[in-house]
Order: structure tokens, then C-alpha cells, then sequence
């Protein structure tokens, strides 16, 4: 039987309703707050009422509600105990949590964190055991392991701008091997919509089937050649970030998401909000947050005129079949 891991368990894939393919509900520490202080998503209350306005506005689409992919990595701030907890008070919504990795820069000195003195092998075999057994309730942030019953169901890798540092090659090497073994997708985060080509080849180079990937937050490269050239290796890929008007407008991501449709590629498209910032959230004060895929973009492709068979995909179908875990594990 196909599932998808979530939080709770495994379930059938098409009860996942609206799937939100990158965002953030819980952010306790690490890295990324040090650089900035609004990553800091450490409210359940807060994570409650942010998940609550994605399942009302996602019950417009599907009765199932929905389903965020709370993409924060290991040792970045990770909290499986405060997810379930949010969980737990927010009926009509599934989790489903990341293992995997952020950009080096995340990680600050990275000279002797341990992805630096580990080999391929030992670090895959983490990320096997965030997958198959629980996630370590200490976030491999220390050397005492405690797995909590909550599994990951997706594999983060991550690049900077521009570049793939030595890092996060090991990473993504460690990632290709976890994915192999275990079934489970890869969701990735480029930096400005570069290097998602290089991320997808080198994936697939490393034997994890091109309809596994998915390459992130690439709308910020609006660029339609380049997207079709990432595209026709077999890869999704994921329009998020939105609102982020101080980057680009918001036609943007609706181009991008016209014209790929028209183009034949609507099949392999995921949307996200990734809204990780606290000014990013109505929770914490924005206008707009983690609902905005079902409660703006929905509204809006419908308006503009796309098919609505081609919205459920976006909103819906895509998700369900890219977060099928392929093996038995
Ligand atoms: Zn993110």
C-alpha cells in the first residue's frame, strides 16, 4: 500500500488534502535565528493558530483540510515535541517532517561540526533512523540521542548562491544514500533559484530517481528556459516564497505557473509558502502566512482563468504523489 509518513504515522497519500510543500511552524534555535532574530518560531500557541488558518482556508478545497512539510532540517531549530504538540490541537492538520540538511552557512563554523567529521555512511545512517525510527528529540544538536515516535517523511539537501560548497556536497551525498534506502523524497532549498540544474543532476547522478526531487524556492529565478531545462531532467519543482514582494511581484510565480501548465510540465509542480519568519505569518502580525497557497493563489489562478483541474493538481494531487514514500521501510 502507497503511503506518505507523517508525524502521526503513515498514511494513504490522497488524505493529505491541500499539501503546503515547504514551510515552517516550529523554529526553536540554531543557526539561522542567530543571523536573524525572525526565524524564531518557537510558540506553539502561535504554530496553533498559524496552522489553524491553513486548514480553514484548505477545507475549501478538500475536506481532508491539509498538510504542511515542515521543512526545518536536523540540528536548525528543530522541535518534534512542539510540532505534536501543535499537532495534537489542530484537527485537519497532518505534519509532515523533514530530516536532511541546510545550506552550510546555516551551520556557522562548520569546521567541526560533525557532517565535517563523519563519513558519507555515518551521517546517512542518521538520517535513515530520523526516517525509520524517530527523530532524535535533541535535534542531533548533542551527543545524547533520544528518538521520539515521530519519523521523517522528506529529505531536505541545500545550496548557496551560486555554488555547492565541499558541505554540501557530503551532505547531499549522505542524503542520496538516505533516500535510496528508505523511499523517501527529496525537497531541496536553493539560494535565489541558483544552482537548482546542478542540484538535480548531481541527485540524479547519485542514483535517486529524478521523480523524487523536488528543487525549492526556484521561483525566485523567474527565468522560463531555465526552469524547462531543470524540468526536463524528470524533477518537480516547488513555487514557494510567496509574497516576498520585496523580491518580486507576485505575477511572477503566476506566470511561472501559466506557463509551465501550458507547456506540459503541471504535473511535477509543488507550492509552498515557506513562510518562516515571524514577519511572514499572521500569527505573529504579517497579512499574509502559511495559508496562502489555498487562500490567495487558489482564489487567484481561478480568477485568471487557469483550468481548475490544473489548481487541484497544484494545490493538491502533485503533493500527494511526490510525498508517496516508494519503499516499505
Ligand atoms: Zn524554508
Amino acid at each position: 500500500m502507497s503511503y506518505a509518513r507523517t508525524l502521526l504515522g503513515d498514511v494513504a497519500p490522497d488524505t493529505l488534502g491541500v499539501v503546503n510543500a515547504h514551510d515552517h511552524l516550529i523554529r526553536t534555535g540554531a543557526g539561522e535565528v542567530y543571523i536573524e532574530a525572525d526565524h524564531l518560531l518557537d510558540s506553539v500557541d502561535k504554530a496553533v493558530e498559524e496552522a489553524g488558518y491553513f486548514v480553514s482556508a484548505s477545507r475549501n478545497w478538500s475536506p481532508d483540510g491539509g498538510t504542511v512539510v515542515d521543512m526545518c532540517p536536523a540540528n536548525c531549530g528543530r522541535d518534534v515535541d512542539k510540532l505534536a504538540a501543535v499537532n495534537a490541537q489542530v484537527p485537519g492538520l497532518q505534519i509532515i517532517i523533514a530530516t536532511g540538511f541546510h545550506r552550510e552557512h546555516v551551520y556557522l563554523e562548520t569546521r567541526s561540526h560533525w557532517v565535517s567529521r563523519y563519513t558519507v555512511d555515518q551521517i546517512a545512517d542518521l538520517l535513515i533512523a530520523d526516517i525509520t525510527e524517530g527523530i532524535d528529540r535533541h535535534d542531533y544538536s548533542g551527543p545524547i540521542v533520544d528518538r521520539t515516535p515521530y519519523k521523517a517523511g522528506v529529505i531536505k539537501v541545500a545550496t548557496a548562491y551560486g555554488k555547492i560548497t565541499a558541505f554540501e556536497r557530503k551532505c547531499m551525498e549522505a542524503s542520496a544514500k538516505a533516500a535510496i534506502e528508505t523511499g523517501a523524497p527529496i525537497n531541496t532549498h536553493t539560494t535565489y533559484g541558483t544552482c537548482g540544474l546542478e542540484q538535480a543532476q548531481m541527485l540524479i547522478g547519485l542514483g535517486v530517481p529524478a521523480d523524487q526531487i523536488a528543487i525549492g524556492h526556484i521561483q525566485r529565478n523567474a527565468d522560463l528556459y531555465y526552469l524547462r531545462q531543470i524540468l526536463d531532467t524528470g524533477v518537480y519543482l516547488e513555487i514557494d516564497g510567496t509574497y516576498r514582494i520585496k523580491y518580486q511581484p507576485e505575477a511572477n510565480r503566476m506566470m511561472e505557473l501559466c506557463e509551465l501548465g501550458k507547456r506540459g510540465y503541471g504535473k511535477r509542480i509543488l507550492l509552498g509558502t515557506d513562510s518562516g519568519k515571524r514577519s511572514y505569518q499572521k500569527a505573529y502580525g504579517a497579512v499574509t502566512g502559511v495559508d496562502f497557497n489555498p487562500a490567495v493563489d487558489g482564489p487567484r489562478m481561478i480568477a485568471e482563468g487557469f483550468d481548475p483541474a490544473y489548481v487541484d493538481d497544484l494545490l493538491m494531487n502533485n503533493g500527494q504523489t511526490f510525498f508517496t514514500m516508494r519503499k516499505d521501510s
